[in-house]
């Protein structure tokens, strides 16, 4: 007998992604509790694709067949020794990061919000932001594949070498992740600061000084008045260094309460600011484990350009600013260091991510978006794969010169193309 499917509520709540903007095509949602009813499930059901916390804004999760989630595998094992978590593929940053840090270990970096899946985020390549930090994909050591056969197969960053760097980002095409090993480190603690009206004109000299005032930094702008409206300084607390809040940040001015990055949103469902001194956990992502993230009704979009373009991307896209702030809620700048991971936007080039949160108007939107690509076309600006884009597949063949060995890992693990769905097709196997 199959494993057991979905009741019809759960069936009804999975048809949409959170934002409710894309309704999934499957017919059914399994929900297995051990990797053995997910071998059953893969057997059995073609075409099929895993759905993680369905945050992501577009099709990559979709499937015309059965969509299969892993929530029920939850399972948290610190190893010591190796320095290592292994969590289930249903296991979300706002589950592991209390119980890692209750054992005394920390992530290097997690998302904006922390409701979703580790194993959906690595497989898009998801961010935070720090000059020094990789994406949460990097932190990737060992991977646990139900492939197309039914087999586990592990990959592991040690042993498997290239093969490894392109499974970690598949964007779902080469199974069902059952299990995902990350690198931790010692806990520590944040605290975060935030300023407010920052002249643009200062990143024309001072990027990398901004970027690099803290552990992880996001600006947020509306693109208005060539100026940054917060700045968000998110630092390590380091024994004996001094706690003393500075009024002014190159001309921002320290905020004298907590702020929400959307103007009239409620400051409550963002993690503490105000310098005061907390868990890794409580201060790398925007928004607080149960509230909402972000506005909730909303698109979004992301542009990943050279980190040393920064600048030239910015005003690039400042000129566009009469036709995106009327559909925008907020945009939000971060840097990602370079990584070895084929599929990554952040492959081999120390980046900055120009983020759009956008009022949930997508035939607007649509319209805005080819103008942003066009403006960021001489960065080769590389889109977010979980957010909304109309860059075209030959474009992405060229950004991703990884392309052609990772259709061909595809092809090797899922030879008939069960993990295939409109998104892989359109992006990575179109043009
Ligand atoms: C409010 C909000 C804030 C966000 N902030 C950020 C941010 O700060 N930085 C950023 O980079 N992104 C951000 N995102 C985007 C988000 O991180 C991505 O959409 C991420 O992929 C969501 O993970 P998920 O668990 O919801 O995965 P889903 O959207 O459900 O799936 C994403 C992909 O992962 C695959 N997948 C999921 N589970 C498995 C599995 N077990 N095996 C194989 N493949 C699997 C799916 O097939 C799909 O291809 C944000 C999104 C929202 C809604």
């Amino acid at each position: 007998m199959l494993p057991r499917l979905a009741s019809r509520e759960q069936q009804a709540a999975a048809r949409t992604n959170w934002a409710g903007n894309y309704t999934y095509n499957t017919e059914r949602l399994d929900l297995p509790k051990t990797v053995e009813e997910v071998q059953q499930i893969v057997k059995s059901r073609s075409p099929l694709k895993a759905l993680g916390a369905r945050h992501s804004f577009n099709g990559v999760a979709d499937s015309t067949g059965d969509q299969i989630s892993l929530k029920y595998l939850d399972q948290m094992v610190v190893d010591a020794k190796s320095r290592t978590v292994a969590v289930g593929a249903g296991v979300t940053y706002g589950q592991l990061a209390p119980y890692l840090d209750g054992q005394g270990y920390a992530l290097h970096n997690l998302a904006s919000l922390p409701h979703i899946s580790v194993a959906g985020a690595c497989a898009t390549a998801t961010h935070g932001s720090g000059n020094r930090n990789g994406n949460l994909a990097t932190a990737v050591s060992a991977m646990e594949i139900v492939t197309a056969d039914g087999n586990v197969v592990v990959l592991s960053r040690e042993r498997d070498g290239e093969r490894f760097q392109g499974a970690v980002v598949a964007l779902g095409g080469l199974g069902v992740v059952t299990k995902v090993t990350l690198d931790v480190q010692p806990a520590f603690q944040m605290r975060q600061v935030v300023y407010e009206n920052l002249p643009m004109a200062q990143l024309e000299s001072h990027l990398d000084d901004i970027f690099s005032s803290g552990y992880s930094v996001s600006l947020f702008t509306d693109w208005q008045n060539h100026r940054v409206t917060q700045v968000w300084i998110k630092s390590r607390v380091e024994p004996g260094a001094s706690s003393k809040m500075e009024s002014d940040f190159l001309g921002a001015k320290l905020a004298a309460k907590k702020l929400h990055p959307l103007a009239g949103h409620a400051a409550e469902n963002c993690t503490e600011q105000m310098g005061i001194p907390g868990p890794w956990y409580e201060r790398l992502p925007h928004f607080r484990m149960n509230f909402t993230p972000s506005s909730g009704a909303e698109l979004q979009s992301e542009y990943f350009v050279p980190r040393d373009k920064g600048y030239e991307a910015i005003l690039a896209v400042e000129q566009l600013r009469d036709h995106v702030t009327p559909r925008l809620l907020i945009s939000e700048l971060r840097t990602i260091n370079a990584d070895n991971l084929w599929m990554s936007p952040c492959y081999q080039r120390p980046s900055m991510a120009i983020h759009f949160t956008w009022k949930p108007e997508w035939p607007a939107v649509s319209k805005v978006l080819p103008m942003i690509e066009e403006k960021l076309a001489p960065f080769n600006a590389k889109p977010h794969w979980a957010k909304l884009f109309t860059t075209s597949a030959s474009r992405l063949k060229s950004l991703y010169v990884k392309l052609p060995e990772y259709q061909a890992l595809l092809g090797h693990y899922d030879p008939g193309g069960k993990f295939r769905n409109g998104f892989l097709n359109t992006n990575i196997y179109g043009g």
